[in-house]
């Protein structure tokens, strides 16, 4: 199969759908791969980079877009609906559900659209989704203890503490792959973690895997209220499958938290956990709300794109070799990789897609 890699043109996108080691992997494989200059230069990786791997370099993103199938990491923008085309198959993150416009385009084109994040094992798992759910758990204490320094305007401490004095508290609502990772991150500088889930099991996980370090709670209006009291750092990680996140946070109680405690609200881009929330992003990321500072970037992992890059190409790669070797049998062969197709030679194949905008599927 011939395969393609358009340089990504979302507004502060530096990731690339395909590394150099997963084209090594695809070409040896038997197939082609073309990639058009300049793509993986947000991520670090030369066109030369890429030529030593086995793809071939080209000029525009019309012959990177007219391969038989196109691996990239964001949606088409509409400068780019035109490149969609019957029997194109198009695996990406597409987030049908929030535009209308695209799914449109997209139906009408006749393409096939794999969404990454509809990609799901038969356990429920998301692991195209996963990977970049890591990074932004990561992440979270990161922007967190930079946040808390006085010259960034947080409340000038240290999230670890010294021997003497009392280290700060880092409260995250949701125990799932964001949660564990922030918690991880968090408890490895050495503060004082409190981490909030509505499924016990998942804190009973949590209290075994991390050997009691934490403390775990079980998630409820009174004890959200109690622990945002205390925190330092509060980080928003719950989802709800399909849905938008609950407000769990409301404003009245972000207004008990101390002046300069800082809020990373990872759930931002399914609306947020926390009722003063709003996107930001990276190059205006953070607004102050009752002296609390407010984080709420929607795309985080975009602010490592060289670590989001492998740990995408980690986890898209597996499918990616089987739909190059089978085409659309490999649609047939694995349901993990049927439940990503969103849209099927102009018809919108994902239920939730459809009954966003009331069509029908
Ligand atoms: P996940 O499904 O692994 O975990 C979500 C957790 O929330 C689950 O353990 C669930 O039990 C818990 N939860 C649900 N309702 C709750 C409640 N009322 N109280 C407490 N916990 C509750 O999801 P995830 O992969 O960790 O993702 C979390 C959020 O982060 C999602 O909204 C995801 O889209 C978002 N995300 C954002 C970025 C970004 O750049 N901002 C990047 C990756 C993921």
């Amino acid at each position: 199969m011939i395969v393609g890699v358009p340089k990504e043109i979302k507004d502060n996108e530096y990731r690339v759908g395909l590394t150099p080691a997963s084209v090594r992997q695809l070409v040896d494989a038997g197939h082609s791969v073309l990639v058009e200059t300049g793509a993986g230069e947000g991520s670090g990786f030369s066109d030369d980079d890429y030529r030593a791997a086995g793809a071939s370099i080209v000029a525009s993103a019309a012959e990177a877009w007219g391969a038989e199938m196109v691996v990239k990491v964001k949606e088409p923008l509409p400068q780019e609906y035109d490149f969609l085309r019957p029997d194109l198959i198009l695996f990406t993150y597409l987030h049908l559900a929030a535009d209308e416009r695209l799914t449109l385009a997209m139906r009408d084109s006749g393409v096939i659209g794999i969404a990454y994040e509809t990609v799901e094992l038969p356990d429920g798992r998301l692991p195209l989704l996963t990977p970049m759910s890591e990074v932004a758990g990561r992440m979270a204490v990161q922007v967190g203890a930079y946040y808390l320094e006085k010259m960034n305007g947080g409340r000038g401490k240290l999230l670890g503490g010294v021997p003497g004095v009392r280290p700060a508290t880092v409260v995250i609502i949701g125990g799932g792959v964001v949660g564990t990772n922030a918690a991880k991150i968090a408890l490895g500088m050495g503060a004082n973690v409190v981490i909030l889930d509505i499924n016990v099991d998942r804190l009973r996980y949590l209290e075994e895997i991390f050997g009691g370090r934490l403390t775990t709670i079980a998630s409820n209006t009174h004890n959200i209220a109690e622990a945002v009291k205390r925190a330092d750092l509060l980080i928003g990680a719950v989802l709800v499958k399909g849905a938008k996140a609950p407000k769990l946070v409301t404003r009245e109680m972000v207004s008990t938290m101390k002046p300069g405690s800082v809020i990373v609200d990872v759930a931002v881009d399914q609306g947020g956990c926390i009722e003063t929330t709003r996107p930001t992003t990276h190059s205006n990321p953070t607004f102050f709300v009752d002296g609390v500072l407010h984080y709420c970037v929607a795309n985080m992992p975009g602010a490592v794109p060289r670590t989001s890059t492998y740990a995408l190409n980690n986890a898209t790669l597996p499918y990616t070799l089987k739909l190059a070797a089978h085409g659309l049998d490999a649609i047939r062969q694995d349901p993990a990789l049927a439940k990503g197709v969103n849209v099927f030679k102009g018809h919108i194949t994902y239920p939730a897609v459809a009954e966003a905008f009331g069509l029908p599927y």
